[in-house]
């Protein structure tokens, strides 16, 4: 570890000492502060997440405002959260509390480079703990920024970025003053880390990758859920673990749907990054977008149909159609996460369900149909760690979020997220 990243530890820790003796509501103080802070400065950071990696101007300052929500959030909900519980025992008092751990690594993505950070620091912040955080290599102005934003004068700080790359993250790790992990990434970071915290008995949370479906049963008002199906897929250049990614239409009303999205995908358009009128970006680093484009281009050696885009020009990738696409192809099994819409016929809503749980991941399912009572009766089949009815998969942070099978560990925002990096820890008197 060097030198700059072992003073950091230390700092962090110094700083933890203080701050788990400044009660609940004096960290809420705190949260107020940096919202503020946020909401002050969102055409900036706005700018920074644009470009570092080329997200939309008006789609980065929205990240920006949906962050401020989520310590909202917090704010209104935190005291309740951490005040533990009484428990009913023959013993004179029991009772649980919530202690902070100490200090926790975050390792986060690119991808919402402020939403990502919020989501794990402010409840892990706001339980008494302090935050070192890795960000992704790609986005060195972001990282500055949420630092910055972090950091509010008069209050202990309690945010620390460090600047290592991701081999260098097992060492850090290991080191003593690291309570916890929480990483957002891919499988491979997150089994990298895994391994680690799990070798050494340190908590985590993995938020990994993901392979949505979006079912359309053939009851659905098509016109009505179009401009979801675009959204699902591809908000942030669909650059998105929880994008719906492979739509499972029903074979009757195939032909209809994939016209329509065909249609609305073409109104989608590329301009000036910082103009508010343009809706989708290039794809974060150009090696991610060679990456998708092989996917498309071996699927379509095994028989998949482009319906429209297809191209691609560095990190510029068109947002794309593709069809006639069977369980066997890359484009079903693996994760798409670029512009790229995936359609599959089914016949019978019980084979929809066995191909959404066709898939190594298990984060997300959005399906739609009139009929609400038939698909919450369904609920229990599917693998996901989140089922939403006639709505697309999205983050709130009043739901728990987070994946089964290889989608990752663990649960964050909602009380689940705060309650991630404490102790819960039991209080017995005779
Ligand atoms: P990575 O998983 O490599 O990057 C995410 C974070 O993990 C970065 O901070 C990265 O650091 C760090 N990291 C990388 N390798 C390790 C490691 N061995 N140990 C510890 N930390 C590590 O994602 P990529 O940028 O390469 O994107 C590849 C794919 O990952 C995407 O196509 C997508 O499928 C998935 N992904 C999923 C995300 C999600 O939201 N679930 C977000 C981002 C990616 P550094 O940047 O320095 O390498």
């Amino acid at each position: 570890m060097n030198a700059v990243v072992s003073t950091t530890l230390d700092r962090a820790n110094q700083s933890f000492l203080e701050w788990k003796s400044v009660n609940v509501a004096e960290r809420v103080v705190y949260l107020q502060q940096v919202k503020a802070k946020l909401l002050a400065n969102l055409q900036e950071y706005g700018k920074c997440m644009t470009l570092d990696m080329h997200k939309p101007i008006r789609q980065a300052v929205a990240e920006a405002e949906k962050s401020a929500r989520l310590i909202d959030y917090y704010i209104e909900n935190g005291e309740e959260i951490l005040k533990g519980r009484t428990i009913k025992t023959d013993w004179t008092e029991t009772y649980t509390v919530n202690d902070p751990l100490g200090v926790i690594l975050g390792v986060m993505p690119w991808n919402f480079p402020f939403w990502q950070v919020f989501r794990f620091a402010i409840p892990a912040i706001l339980a008494g703990n302090t935050v070192v955080v890795k960000h992704a290599s790609n986005v060195p102005l972001s990282a500055k920024a949420l630092e910055e934003c972090f950091s509010i004068e008069g209050f202990e700080q309690v945010y620390f970025n460090i600047t290592v790359s991701g081999k260098e993250v097992d060492a850090i790790i290991e080191s003593p003053i690291i309570k916890g992990v929480s990483l957002t990434g891919s499988e491979a970071a997150g089994s990298s880390v895994g391994k680690k915290a799990g070798e050494l008995i340190k908590p985590v949370v993995l938020e990994l990758g993901g392979s949505n479906a979006f079912i359309v049963r053939e009851d659905v008002d098509i016109d009505a859920i179009i401009q979801t199906a675009i959204n699902a897929r591809f908000q942030n250049t669909g650059q998105s673990c929880i994008a719906g990614k492979r739509f499972l239409i029903h074979n009757s009303i195939k032909q209809e749907f994939t016209d329509k999205l065909v249609e609305a995908v073409k109104l989608i358009k590329f301009g000036d990054l910082m103009d508010h009128e343009t809706n989708i970006g290039l794809m974060a680093r150009e090696d991610l977008a060679v990456e998708l484009e092989t996917i498309m281009n071996d699927s379509v050696k095994m028989g998949a149909k482009v319906l429209v885009g297809g191209k691609r020009d560095g990190a510029k990738f068109e947002p794309t159609v593709i069809t006639d696409v069977t369980d066997q192809m890359p484009a079903f099994q693996l994760e798409t996460f670029g512009p790229l819409a995936v359609i599959v016929g089914y016949e019978t809503f019980d084979e929809a369900i066995s191909m959404s749980n066709d898939s190594r991941f298990g984060l997300g399912v959005a399906m739609f149909s009139k009929d609400v009572e038939y698909l919450k009766s369904k609920v229990h089949e599917f693998d996901e760690g989140a089922v939403f009815i006639n709505e697309m998969v999205i983050s709130d942070p009043r739901v728990p979020f987070g994946g089964n099978k290889f989608s990752g560990i663990g649960r964050e925002m909602a009380e689940e997220g705060l309650l991630s990096f404490v102790n819960k820890k039991s209080v017995v008197i005779k």
